[in-house]
């Protein structure tokens, strides 16, 4: 192997790493380790000066090991790999050492961090030395592109992807498509109606050439890899068929709330008392009625029913404030007279021209009241029996200060957003990651929103976490322009730090085929040895930690890269060294 010459760049991340850790100091520091040829410390290491600091160095130090100590590589690797590529070195002969969120983010002590963060440089120096050049690879893709979930995100990558002339299957697991939205009568903050928007979408995917739709369909299982991906259909009695297809759109929805948990709101116990879904159906229906068939003369709406409490679901649905103030205009264009009393925990009309929507609200006679959202829910009571209205809502009035008990003859629950019953099904189907509240987890929250990290499956819509429309709309968008660059393209590159198997030493145990989580290793019987599918192989290491006789390894993380950088990370003293 050639002698390493490495060079080594301490990142300030502006004061987020510099004001914990003494950054020039470890800088200073690591010039004297065996090999750096260079080190520095730069304030923000992945703009475009930061990694021109590091193609200048390979090309005027001759530098073939490069070590970035910054934050997780989960954010810039992928950026630092590339500025090796740019300088003609090739990208695995890069190491990144995560100060920021494993040092400067969780310490308190300058001191201790500093330490810390010196002994983690020094770890990937020692490991670095260690790295070998990997080769990249391509697969081809098939053009065709799975779609689970008709809703208004699956429908608009349907779409969007079949316009250009390639194949779609959308598959849907109820027997109508539109999904939430079938079901609703108008949308904010315009107004406009659902069904103007939805019914034409619907009717093109219907009649499309390139979009095949199976209503009332699951998947069970996803089988292969990006750009050759396979699956059998378990539906109506056009189930039976194989489909093939490049890519994975998974964009199933949310459901609503189930509000009967919640004992203060007396659903299900009160007749009146509605979930905005049922809501939406009585406004299709042009008739708001209680359940004497009679317009009610007061109506409560309630914010955040299930959502930023939690006794339930810790975050917000997004929808539900706007949608009070729809249903506030609505009521008031319907009832002109009704008393309309929005209780709300906070309000947050986000989004372009909701804030609007909330002053036109306020200015319709409507009475907003504020109750704690944590602590203090409103309570829904039965009237007496010479009221001429069914319930009293008791609120302590956060605001005013004010216990208050308001007559109301219907309540309209703004029921949160929670995950699909199937969502783990889905997960486990396509070999995607849900967070604790069971949406997808995509690669990254901020740079790369839609893809996972199943190469080839994307999450759009509120599979990921509760949106609104436009949201969905703009996700699914954003997937079918991966989608089509990556078809436009032919083939896509495939991860290269994967499992192989050295045949002379593998004893045909097949222990490493059991412990796979992604099913990509299967055993060649003539021979007697496990047999790796590098293009399903996500080098996750699980193997190579079970095989008994150490014939399996993991490129780019072999014993000796783990020891050397566990060696570095113990010596403290740099002179040992
Ligand atoms: Fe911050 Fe990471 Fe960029 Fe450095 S490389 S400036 S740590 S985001
Ligand atoms: Fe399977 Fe992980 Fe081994 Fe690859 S590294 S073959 S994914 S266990
Ligand atoms: Fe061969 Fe190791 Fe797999 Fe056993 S666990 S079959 S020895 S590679």
């Amino acid at each position: 192997m050639e002698e390493p010459r490495i060079g080594v760049y301490i990142c300030w991340c502006g004061t987020n790493i510099a004001k914990m850790v003494d950054v020039e100091y470890v800088a200073e520091e690591m010039k004297k380790l065996q090999n750096v040829v260079v080190s520095r410390n730069y304030k923000y290491m992945c703009s475009d000066p930061g990694q021109d600091l590091i193609i200048k160095d390979i090309k005027e130090n001759n530098l073939n090991r490069i070590v970035v100590s910054a934050c997780s590589p989960r954010i810039h690797e992928l950026t630092f790999r590339k500025a090796l590529e740019n300088a003609g070195l090739n990208s695995y002969l890069f190491q990144m050492a995560n100060i920021r969120e494993h040092v400067s983010w969780v310490h308190t002590d300058r001191k201790e961090a500093t330490e810390k963060a010196k002994s983690l440089v020094i770890a990937a120096i020692k490991r670095v030395g260690f790295h070998e050049s990997l080769d990249k690879r391509s697969v081809d893709i098939n053009p065709a592109t799975l779609i689970i979930g008709g809703g208004i995100a699956g429908i608009t990558a349907a779409l969007e992807i079949a316009e250009t002339g390639k194949q779609i299957y959308l598959i849907e697991k109820n027997n109508y498509l539109g999904g939430n939205l079938a079901f609703v009568d108008l949308s904010y903050p315009d107004m406009s109606s659902v069904h103007q928007i939805l019914d034409p979408k619907i009717e093109k995917v219907n009649k499309h050439p390139n979009i095949k739709v199976f209503l009332n369909t699951e998947i069970d299982e996803v089988f292969g890899y990006v750009g050759n991906f396979e699956t059998k259909i378990n539906g109506t009695a056009e189930i039976e068929e194989n489909l093939k297809f490049g890519n994975v759109i998974v964009a199933t929805g949310l459901k609503p709330f189930d509000p009967s948990v919640i004992t203060e709101y007396a659903y299900g116990k009160f007749p009146d008392v509605i979930t905005s879904i049922e809501f939406e159906k009585m406004l299709k229906e042009g008739a708001i009625k209680t359940k004497y068939g009679k317009a009610p003369k007061n109506v409560g709406i309630i914010h955040c029913v299930g959502s930023r409490n939690n006794n339930y679901n810790e975050y917000c649905s997004r929808t539900c404030c706007a949608s009070g103030l729809k249903y506030a205009n609505q009521l008031r264009d319907a009832l002109p007279d009704a008393g309309i009393y929005e209780l709300y925990g906070d309000m947050r009309a986000f989004g372009k021209g909701c804030e609007e929507l909330y002053t036109e609200t306020s200015k319709k006679d409507i009475v907003f009241m504020m109750f704690d959202q944590r602590n203090d829910l409103p309570k829904i009571k039965t009237a007496g029996a010479k009221d001429n209205y069914n319930m009293i809502i008791k609120v302590n009035e956060k605001l005013s200060g004010e216990k208050l008990n308001i007559p109301v003859d219907m309540v309209i629950l703004l029921v949160g957003a929670q995950a699909q019953d199937n969502a783990k099904d889905i997960a486990h189907a396509v070999g995607i990651s849900m967070c604790g509240n069971s949406f997808y987890i995509e690669r990254h929250p901020k740079l790369d929103p839609v893809a996972t990290t199943t190469d080839g499956v994307y999450i759009v819509g509120s599979c990921q976490g509760p949106k609104g429309i436009i949201d969905s709309v703009c996700q699914a968008r954003a997937a079918v322009s991966r989608i089509l660059g990556s078809i436009a393209q032919g083939s896509v590159q495939v991860e290269v730090t994967t499992a192989v198997v050295n045949e002379d030493i593998c004893c045909g145990c097949q222990t490493c085929i059991c412990v796979c989580p992604y099913t990509a290793i299967s055993f060649d019987a003539e021979k007697n040895v496990s047999v790796v599918n590098e293009v399903l192989c996500k080098g996750c290491g699980t193997c190579g930690s079970a095989c008994p006789t150490g014939a399996i390894r993991c490129r780019h993380f072999t014993d000796l890269q783990i020891l050397s950088q566990i060696e570095g990370l113990m010596s403290l003293e740099l002179e040992e060294v």
